[in-house]
């Protein structure tokens, strides 16, 4: 009667055979078969089927009958077919005169335990991942905080880098400033008695002295437009340029340059067109340094471009922008120099074959000015193939 009311401990009987002889209130509940169910069947049922073709049951009670005693943990299998995590003791049960009479087994059904011991080992589990991820951040935190040392270390190096490059650019602009203006005076005067001596303001020359005055003036001309050049690479270069803009009608400009341009073009014996440039191609720029950079690119493609050549305007305008080309027929620039001309003082082909004179400011001094006025001045060139020198400029409204 009191094993009969035990209901969380499933414990029955059974003879040598295996064959249940009494069932509990506990091993109902535990198994869901009913005593009816159970008495007077084999065990086997209660055993899962790899159990059973590992021999188990026998096993069990064969244990349990050579040491009186068997336990051992393990699925067993319910009346719904659903499994149980078991601990199960076997004792053997003999009579006084040591006869076996069968086996006494108690099955304690653990799976809830065992849930919560896989939660609880689960549980851990992530606890341990948490903390290795966390202790990888940090190690990772301290990684970049070195790597953000590191950069602003480098960040004041270039800074003060940067600004020695500074002011050594700010001395050189000044002692070229400098230097053109003092140069200015002399030269002018050079100029001015060259002329007195021209016009004959001194007593009469020969055609000989004529001719070298001439020279002196020629020479005294090239080097003039060689320190305005730097004169106004000096003042872009120190931000001491000033810009008045207003609406610029291109062709007009185009018309003008290419007017004062002309003496120089026919003595090249080169062809000037302009093939297209509508009045209402209209920039919004400073008129004069428009006027500058077309000057410039002009007397470029008169300079590179061999007698018989062909220089040609277009001019367009798309939406926001106004777009003015210069081509020529001339010796072109190799692909790996297009950016450098844009660089003061570089000149291509400069020291073994240098045909023209200037300074190599021309081209620097106009994208500058361009770039100024929110422009730009690109080229597109090959050897041979002539150069097209494209000024961008905002559209008028
Ligand atoms: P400069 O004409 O005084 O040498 P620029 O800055 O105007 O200086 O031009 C730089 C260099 O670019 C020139 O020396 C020349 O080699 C090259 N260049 C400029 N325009 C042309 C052109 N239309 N065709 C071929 N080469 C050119």
């Amino acid at each position: 009667m009191l094993v009969e009311d035990i209901t969380d401990l499933a414990i029955y009987a059974v003879d040598p055979r295996a064959t249940i002889l009494s069932w509990n209130s506990g091993a109902e509940i535990t198994t869901g078969f009913s005593s009816d169910d159970m008495i007077g069947q084999s065990i086997v049922r209660l055993y899962t089927p790899q159990d059973l073709a590992s021999n188990l049951p026998a096993r069990e009670l064969e244990q349990a009958m050579a040491v009186g005693r068997f336990e051992s943990t393990g699925w067993r299998v319910r009346k719904d077919r659903t499994h149980f995590w078991a601990k199960v003791v076997v004792t053997a049960l003999r009579n006084s005169a040591n006869v076996l009479e069968g086996f006494g087994i108690v099955v304690q059904d653990l799976t809830a335990q065992r849930e919560t011991e896989r939660q609880q080992y689960e549980h851990a589990l992530q606890l341990a991942a948490r903390d290795a991820a966390r202790l990888e951040a940090e190690e990772r935190a301290r990684e970049l905080g070195d790597l953000v040392e590191q950069i602003s270390a480098q960040t004041i190096e270039l800074e003060r880098r940067r600004a020695e490059a500074d002011s050594a650019m700010r001395a050189k602009t000044d002692f070229l400033a400098t230097m053109s203006h003092e140069l200015l005076t002399p030269l002018n005067a050079i100029g001015g008695y060259a002329s007195l001596l021209a016009m004959g303001l001194r007593g009469p020359l020969t055609a000989e002295q004529h001719a070298d005055v001439e020279r002196i003036r020629t020479s005294q001309l090239q080097l003039l437009s060689l320190i305005n050049d730097l004169l106004n690479f000096s003042r872009i270069e120190a931000g001491h340029v000033a810009f008045t803009v207003g609406d610029v009608v291109v062709s007009e400009v185009v018309r003008e340059v290419a007017e004062a341009m002309a003496p120089h073009v026919s003595e090249r014996r080169l062809v000037e067109e302009r093939a297209e440039c509508p009045d209402a191609v209209v920039a919004r720029a400073d008129r004069s340094k428009v006027e500058q950079i077309l000057l410039n690119l002009l007397s470029n493609a008169v300079k590179y471009t061999p007698p018989g050549g062909r220089i040609t305007w277009t001019c367009s305008a798309a939406d926001d922008r106004v777009r003015l080309t210069i081509r020529d027929t001339g010796h072109g620039i190799p692909a790996d120099r297009l950016e450098d001309i844009f660089e003061p003082f570089v000149q291509v082909g400069r020291g073994f074959a240098r045909p023209v004179e200037g300074a190599g400011l021309g081209l620097s001094i106009s994208r500058d000015l361009a770039r100024a006025m929110g422009g730009d001045l690109t080229v597109e060139s090959a050897p041979n193939a002539g150069s097209a020198f494209t000024l961008d400029l905002p559209r008028a409204r």
